[in-house]
């Protein structure tokens, strides 16, 4: 299990190191574990003067997995496009070939309050949203800002092929398969002729999965009913920008973004696994950064990655032990819990473990 570790920027390092750990204690019980650092986004702009070092990309590639913890913050906001921290983590995306990123929205029963939802719309909320990570207008050509009959323009190009909507489909079918069998597949295809195609496939390939109830559904109501009523939804399956969009939605409904991990696939299962919010520069190096997210990233890892179930479900279960027994980092503090810091949190994961 050769596992390559970016810390990245930010609290990345800090929350990063907690996740470590965990797997070190795994290690110590048997598990072939093996990790290795390197640098991305704005540490390595500063160390090697590119986001994504030519050295990072070859170990991820070496490596069975990859555990991220975040990159960016404001001192690199002005570098020029190709050089900001984010470039290196849309390039390892697509230089891995991680075409799905599945980002799951759980509200743990003990945080209910921590939503800014009523606890009766979100109490139990369990959703899976399936994005698309490689395509769409993210990447799309041609793209650019320029001079036009005495104006200047910005534009770009919402492209999907009918093999990329295919192969994402397919992934998101096969986890509603493993769930309630339930899939809602997002678009616009009202004003826009690429997403017209988009629900096209999603129906052919819902013939392979006739256990599968699929609907659809219009981005802008879906946006609307993830507020209104969440637990509508099991598995949702959408593009790369309105699934960045939604999923950080999403996230919201549970309260908090320091809970939430998340995966991002290629074809074989090989992934990078990156908690879902970002470098949190107002807290960093303040020991506050809620390190959860990140091990239960470490967790997704163990599941789809090693297809270790078991190992997976022990830190889950870690955590959730954790969260009764009343410790909360700032961003999840409630009257009546003890507030910890990133490492005592870590400390009592160890624990639970
Ligand atoms: P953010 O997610 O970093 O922070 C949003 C808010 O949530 C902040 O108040 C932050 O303190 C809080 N927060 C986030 N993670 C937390 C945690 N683990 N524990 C406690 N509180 C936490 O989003 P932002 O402020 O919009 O972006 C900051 C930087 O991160 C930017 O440079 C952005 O480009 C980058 N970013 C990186 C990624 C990534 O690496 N995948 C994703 C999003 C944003």
């Amino acid at each position: 299990m050769k596992i390559c570790v970016l810390p990245g920027d930010g609290i990345g390092p800090e929350i990063t190191a907690q996740a470590v750990r965990v797997l070190d204690a795994l290690r110590s019980d048997g598990l072939p574990i093996e990790t290795e650092e390197g640098r991305i986004g704005g540490c390595a702009v500063d160390a090697d003067g590119v986001p994504l070092p030519e050295a990072t990309l070859t170990l991820a590639q070496q490596s069975d997995a990859v555990l991220l913890g975040a990159v960016g913050g404001p001192q690199w906001d002005n570098l020029p496009r190709e050089q900001r921290p984010e470039r290196g983590l849309l390039g390892i995306r697509k230089s891995l070939q991680l075409f799905a990123n599945l980002r799951p929205a759980i509200l743990y029963p003990e945080l209910a309050n921590a939503s800014t939802l009523k606890p009766e719309v979100v109490a139990g909320l369990d959703i899976m949203i399936v994005r698309e990570l490689t395509g769409d207008i993210y990447f799309g050509q041609p793209r650019g800002i320029e001079e036009r009959d005495g104006e200047t323009v910005g534009y770009n190009t919402m492209i999907y092929s009918e093999a990329e909507i295919r192969r994402i489909a397919r992934v998101a079918f096969d986890i509603a398969m493993k769930r309630d069998r339930r899939l809602c597949s997002v678009d616009k295809m009202n004003v826009l002729e690429c997403t017209q195609l988009w629900r096209d496939v999603v129906t052919d390939v819902a013939k392979e999965f006739p256990e599968v109830e699929l609907s659809h559904m219009l981005v802008d109501n879906a946006a609307m009913q993830l507020v209104r009523n969440p637990k509508q939804f099991d598995v949702m399956v959408t593009g790369n920008m309105f699934g960045d969009i939604l999923s950080d939605e999403a996230s919201m409904l549970t309260g908090s973004i320091g809970m939430l991990p998340s995966a991002s696939l290629d074809a074989n299962n090989k992934g990078m696994y990156e908690p879902s919010h970002g470098s949190a520069p107002d807290i960093a190096g303040k020991g506050l950064a809620n390190p959860l997210a990140t091990i239960l990233s470490a967790a997704m890892m163990l599941r789809y990655t090693f297809g270790n179930e078991a190992a997976a479900a022990r830190i889950e279960s870690a955590v959730k032990k954790v969260l009764a027994d009343g410790l909360r980092t700032a961003d999840i503090y409630e009257a009546g819990t003890r507030k910890v810091g990133t490492a005592a949190m870590g400390d009592a994961v160890l624990a639970a473990l």
